[in-house]
């Protein structure tokens, strides 16, 4: 296994590297997560910001400020989805799209989440537990 791990957006522009993951991963169905991505659900890693750092093309990053305040920053070029971050979050924690990083990762996602907002072809098939709301607002 490889420490760091490496990530990059589509074009390459843009890399980053990740000395360690925090545990939890999950997959994010709300609706905003599902349209930036163009995808069933997005997935999510945090890292500690220390762990964390861009190591090309920082240039090339753009950010979209949604209403609600969250921030999600993505490659100018190419359009890939990098970054996550909320105001209500801890501010010393990165949340990158997992998929995103191109080396095997030690961790793997353990939850669905904003089940709420999930599209209604959306078909979950594994034992990942399950909350409507945010992880931490489980309303099961
Ligand atoms: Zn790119
Ligand atoms: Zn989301």
């Amino acid at each position: 296994m490889t420490t760091p791990y490496r990530g990059s957006c589509l074009c390459g522009a843009i890399r980053f590297e990740v000395d360690e993951f925090l545990p939890e991963s999950a997959h994010c169905h709300c609706s905003m997560c599902r349209k930036f991505h163009g995808a069933e659900y997005a997935t999510y890693a945090s890292i500690k910001e220390p762990h964390f750092r861009w190591t090309a093309g920082e240039d090339a990053l753009q950010s979209y400020v949604a209403e609600n305040g969250t921030t999600r920053q993505f490659c100018r070029h190419c359009g890939s989805s990098l970054t996550f971050s909320s105001p209500r979050a801890s501010s010393d924690e990165v949340e990158i799209a997992l998929a995103t990083v191109d080396d095997d990762v030690p961790i793997r996602p353990n939850a669905h989440i904003f089940l709420n907002y999930a599209a209604n072809w959306t078909v979950i098939d594994d034992e990942l537990q399950c909350f409507g709301e945010g992880r931490r607002k489980d309303v099961q």
